[in-house]
């Protein structure tokens, strides 16, 4: 499989009356052609920047590239004019977030809101677009597609509106979907419907998709590879087996334990790891996640950790893999 997109070296900050938040530090990923890839952290691990610098929908200024590039099929996005953007997005890129009411437009018809997408970026006419649309409502599993064109977003549950923006999203037959939390603003059974339909789309359509998300849950039942983000830099990344079965980084872990039982109120939260994220304004110069390790040593402190290469697949930055690392590997206890 050829690359789609490929991310090097990427880093974005926004200035701020406090100073520059430095939301992603030097990242480094690909995305395959036709694959699902799942983009995993708490909120404010910089996920949400990462996609939305993909899709150039961070606000710059106050955002900004640091350094890097993203390529997308060989075509620098961190260096494209808005105008291009315009074209890329929805007909290239598209996005589906948390809450579709948001990006659906209250006062506009269902079917005129996809209609209008395929005329600008297909250049279909009115009843070929038109046409398109009942098809993408029939795709996504909703009933009487000929009828509902003529709906408001408001006549739809939140699933059925969720359905809609992935009809939208995929009508113009992007090459790559990003979809940004797409099930946690839905209850349960919804979740779990939702993610067989993007899995079956993306079976059927070929479409390469960036699922972000801090539920493991949605992750192991839809990607193929997993990426790890924390305080702005991906700690680990592998393939679905090694992330769930053979991760090396005390973040992973800790992730991993913190997936919630079925009768847990807080359902896919990430909320058993004690401690909380550093501060991305001025971000400790070592590791960024050793004031919440059990594993912490000196060198944790004063070092980031170079990234280690376990598996063609398989990319850890810790020091207790690091083969540069110190050889004597005592733990020491942080702000005690
Ligand atoms: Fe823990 Fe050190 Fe590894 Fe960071 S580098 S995860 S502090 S052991
Ligand atoms: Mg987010």
């Amino acid at each position: 499989m050829s690359n789609l997109l490929e991310v090097k070296d990427l880093s974005f900050s926004f200035d701020t009356f406090q100073g520059e938040v430095e939301a992603i530090r030097g990242i480094n990923f690909e995305l395959k052609k036709g694959e699902v890839v799942a983009l995993v952290g708490e909120s404010g691990s910089g996920k949400s920047v990462t996609s939305q610098s993909i899709i150039g929908l961070n606000p710059m200024p106050p955002g900004r590239y640091k350094s890097g590039s993203i390529l997308f099929e060989g075509i620098d996005i961190t260096t494209q004019s808005e105008n291009n953007m315009q074209k890329i997005r929805g007909a290239e890129i598209s996005m589906i977030f948390q809450d579709p009411m948001t990006s659906l437009n209250p006062t506009m018809k269902i079917g005129r809101q996809i209609v209008e997408g395929l005329i600008k970026h297909q250049g279909l006419t009115k009843p070929e677009a038109k046409r398109r649309a009942t098809e993408m409502l029939g795709l996504v599993g909703l009933p009487n597609p000929d009828k509902l064109i003529f709906s408001y977003p408001h006549q739809f549950s939140g699933g059925m509106r969720q359905r809609v923006m992935i009809a939208i999203a995929l009508a113009c037959n992007p090459k790559l979907l990003i979809a940004d939390e797409p099930t946690t603003a839905l209850d349960v059974t919804i979740q779990a419907q939702i993610v067989e339909l993007m899995k079956d789309l993306q079976k059927k359509l070929e479409t390469s998709i960036m699922l972000i998300t801090h539920d493991l849950g949605v992750v192991a039942n839809i990607a193929q590879r997993v990426i790890i983000m924390y305080a702005g830099k991906i700690i680990e990344q592998g393939t679905l087996d090694e992330i769930f079965y053979k991760s090396r980084h005390p973040y992973t872990w800790g992730l991993l334990e913190s997936v919630p039982r079925l009768d847990s109120k807080e359902h896919g939260r990430l909320a058993s790891i004690p401690g909380t994220p550093p501060q991305l304004i001025h971000p400790p110069k070592g590791c960024p996640f050793a004031e919440r390790c059990e594993f912490a040593m000196k060198a944790c402190i004063e070092e980031y950790p170079d990234e280690t290469t376990l598996s063609s697949t398989h990319k850890v930055n810790c020091w207790l893999e690091d083969p540069a690392a110190p050889t004597v590997k005592r733990p020491v206890h942080l702000g005690g």
